[in-house]
């Protein structure tokens, strides 16, 4: 798939997940039952796992700590191959900081993992993580499938302005958001190759 034709996708499945956000429950219900790509697309640029990573985050699709101060975050998207086929029974992996720029370095907060339905579509609901000294914020994830590890990379919101400062920001890597009142709906879809 084209970027151009992958944009167009991406923000008519936005406009129904910002409609989300204000009545229904989950925003995973508005992705479309399957993503409509016309070619084969590139892979989902790949980037360092960073020093913060802990393997055996618990399996929950809402990681949103009591009392949290930060806004709520919807990330959804698709987890697909290039040929554009979704992948089932994905492992999507996030760690990012909290509130307050910290990773937790002993438990799993801000730390989980969920799966890829039949259609290849997951959901987690978060925070929006603090920036920390020398970075400008993002998420970390790991996506696996059938035991293997697809893809380390890390994504991240437009119109930050540390993005300029940041030498790991990549624009390919910025998620689709919209925001409405104190909650962001944010899209991005991995492309995987599984033949890795
Ligand atoms: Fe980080």
């Amino acid at each position: 798939m084209s970027r151009l034709s992958r944009r167009t996708v991406i923000r008519g499945a936005l406009a129904a997940g910002g409609a989300g956000l204000a009545g229904a429950p989950s925003l995973a219900q508005e992705l479309p039952l399957t993503p409509q790509c016309a070619e084969e697309g590139e892979r989902t640029l790949a980037q360092t796992e960073g020093p913060f990573f802990r393997a055996g985050s618990p399996e929950r699709p809402d990681l949103v700590e009591p009392g949290a101060k930060a806004r709520i975050v919807e990330l959804t998207g698709f987890v697909l191959t290039r040929g554009c086929n979704p992948v089932a029974r994905a492992v999507v992996d996030l760690w990012h900081a909290d509130e307050r720029g910290a990773y937790d370095s002993k438990g799993f907060r801000y730390r989980g993992r969920v799966y890829t339905d039949e259609k290849g579509r997951y959901r987690v609901r978060t925070i929006q993580p603090a920036l920390y000294r020398g970075r400008t914020r993002h998420y970390h994830v790991n996506v696996a499938a059938g035991g293997k590890l697809l893809l380390t990379t890390q994504l991240y919101f437009p119109d930050e302005p540390a993005n300029r400062r940041d030498g790991l920001f990549r624009k390919e890597l910025l998620m689709q958001v919209s925001k409405a009142g104190d909650a962001m709906a944010a899209r991005f879809d991995f492309i995987v190759d599984l033949r890795l």
